[in-house]
């Protein structure tokens, strides 16, 4: 049996083709489904439905043997054992450092609002920069306006949040997308079906690749 572990939302839609291109269906429509485990069109795969953030543990301590995350998500995750074989190229965007577009009027350390924390850690102690960190869970936007925060670390697509609160992108941190990501007792053990699973995915990222 393989378990592959997905979450909900952006990851979900566009790895779904990517399933089906080595024959993998979900039997139910995840969406509108409460069900937390899948059975799919192969008799030998089910797919599990979890929280983006777990999707690394759940991975590294064998609970599923595939997994599909963010590179932002696995940058933060504290798991080391995992391989991650695949870029998916799918919920592209940048993790970059924003700020007020009029520039940051800081005294002092800079104060840094941001979900990614250990990212955002990593990032400025290689500047050499000592800053002070705010863990926030969501709308990192808000901190600036609110002088909360100088400045923010977050995800950027568009750049339309940004420009909607009156931001602007300052750093680029990294390149983001969606891994897959494999347990390494699994890619051992079970080496006869995750092998041709990662090759049937990686052919079919790139037909997407051409086809766009
Ligand atoms: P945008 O306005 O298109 O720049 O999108 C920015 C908002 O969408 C921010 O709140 C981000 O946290 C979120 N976002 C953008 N891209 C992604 C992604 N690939 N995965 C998760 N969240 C994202």
């Amino acid at each position: 049996m393989l378990t592959i572990a997905l979450s909900k939302g952006r990851i979900l839609k566009e790895t779904l083709p990517l399933l089906a291109h080595a024959g993998i269906s979900l039997k139910d429509d995840p969406e509108s489904s409460r069900k937390l485990i899948f059975d799919t069109t192969r008799d030998d795969v089910k797919v599990v439905i979890i929280r983006a953030a777990d999707v690394p543990a759940y991975v590294n301590h064998g609970a599923a043997d595939i997994g599909v995350a963010g590179k932002d998500v696995l940058m933060e995750s504290d798991v080391s054992g995992l391989y991650e074989p695949l870029d998916l190229r799918i919920a592209c965007c940048k993790l970059m450092v924003a700020g007020p577009v009029d520039g940051i009027r800081a005294n002092g350390r800079l104060r840094i609002a941001t979900k990614y924390i250990t990212s955002a850690r990593r990032y400025f102690a290689a500047k050499g920069e000592q800053v002070d960190i705010i863990k926030l869970y969501g709308s990192m936007e808000l901190a600036p306006l609110v002088n909360l925060a100088d400045c923010i670390v977050d995800l950027v697509d568009t750049g339309n949040t940004l420009k909607a609160n009156g931001l602007m992108a300052y750093e680029h941190m990294a390149d983001i997308s969606s891994r897959l990501v494999v347990n390494k007792a699994s890619m051992k053990m079970k080496h006869d079906v995750v092998k041709p699973f990662i090759e049937l995915v990686s052919e079919a990222v790139k037909q997407r690749g051409h086809a766009s």
